[in-house]
């Protein structure tokens, strides 16, 4: 639809008055166009894809109805040979389009839960709760030895929490449960208070630097981002760490050995990874993904990364968990290095 829209608005013969409409809606549809263009709700997806093509007809001065062929131009409306009036309904369809558009995206996103009886076998020890590539969905990890199990992410809120708490718990029966994140954003963490005190959450020094200065704030952009973040975010707090490490620390879970690493500043101060040592596989938090990488802080920088990435590659995994999306094998590292290479130091 997007490409089509494209084509089409290279072609336009408006005259003067509504060129300044049809750049108008130039810019609202590259605006929409940015957004992905994903919609997924049929329906509303449906009535915005014609209220565009209605904008772009009417940005290279044509009736609706001469698409269908050129009987159809019979029926066309007598108030659209008006230039003037043509501008005004151009951008009135314009506006409504991008607003309908918006519309099926809120529509399609899906609210940010993590799936019950979802859990997956990926290798030996490891298990893994995928996030559908839902936003603000993490994929967790479940890593099961013989006296323990480590869950790796937490989803947003008690109410996540709680859910990944019974997938670990049919997995763990009584043996000792840890709790580590990749970062300490809300979706990676805050469902943490799910988790009975038994439990031993470990975490990177510089993760509990981080939250010490900004988790309240990290907290508080999450819930602004939408009422169901406000709601499962309600009443969560940072869970203090049982266990502390400052660069590495080895996982002992009764005959597989899982290795943590503070990676420094990527996507955020607290980075931390998890690789399974007999499985070879990595969890890479955000680190490594198929998608672009998302640079959240001032402090993040190019060539921290790519030194990361350096890291994690010398460890030779097999299978790679990002904190979101698909998983895949080492080749998933190429593009991130190809992509920093491109950025400007
Ligand atoms: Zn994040």
């Amino acid at each position: 639809m997007v490409a089509a829209m494209e084509m089409r608005s290279g072609d336009g013969a408006a005259g003067p008055s509504s060129r300044e409409a049809a750049s108008a809606a130039a810019r609202i549809s590259g605006h929409a166009a940015s957004l992905g263009w994903s919609m997924q709700n049929g329906i509303i997806s449906e009535v915005a894809c014609k209220l565009w093509t209605l904008v772009f007809d009417l940005w290279r001065g044509t009736s609706p109805g001469k698409r269908a062929g050129p009987e159809s131009q019979v029926h066309r409306p007598r108030l659209l040979d008006n230039p003037r009036m043509r501008t005004h309904v151009l951008i009135a369809a314009a506006a409504l389009a991008a607003g309908v558009h918006l519309a099926a995206q809120q529509a399609a996103r899906p609210d940010p839960l993590v799936r019950e009886n979802a859990t997956q076998e990926v290798a030996d020890h490891v298990y893994i709760i995928p996030d559908n590539s839902v936003p603000l969905v993490p994929n967790v990890g479940i890593i099961v030895g013989d006296t323990g199990v480590l869950v790796v992410d937490t989803g947003m809120g008690a109410r996540n929490g709680a859910t990944v708490l019974r997938e670990a718990q049919k997995l763990a029966g009584t043996k000792t449960m840890y709790l580590a994140t990749t970062h300490v954003h809300p979706e990676h963490d805050l469902g943490a208070g799910a988790f009975p005190v038994t439990t031993k959450m470990i975490r990177a020094e510089s993760q509990v630097q981080e939250i010490s200065e900004d988790g309240l704030a990290i907290t508080e952009r999450f819930k602004a981002m939408s009422p169901f973040n406000a709601e499962v975010l309600k009443d969560a707090q940072f869970r203090k760490a049982d266990v502390t490490f400052k660069d590495s620390y080895d996982l002992d879970l009764g005959g597989v050995r899982v290795r943590l690493m503070a990676m420094g500043f990527n996507h955020t101060k607290g980075d931390t990874v998890f690789f399974v040592q007999p499985d070879a596989v990595l969890f890479a938090g955000d680190i490594i993904m198929t998608r672009l990488p998302n640079v959240t802080g001032p402090e993040s920088r190019v060539q921290q990364w790519l030194s990361s990435l350096d890291t994690l590659e010398a460890l030779k995994p097999k299978l790679i968990v990002p904190s979101h999306g698909p998983t895949g094998d080492a080749a998933m590292i190429a593009p991130y290095r190809a992509y920093f290479r491109r950025a400007p130091v």
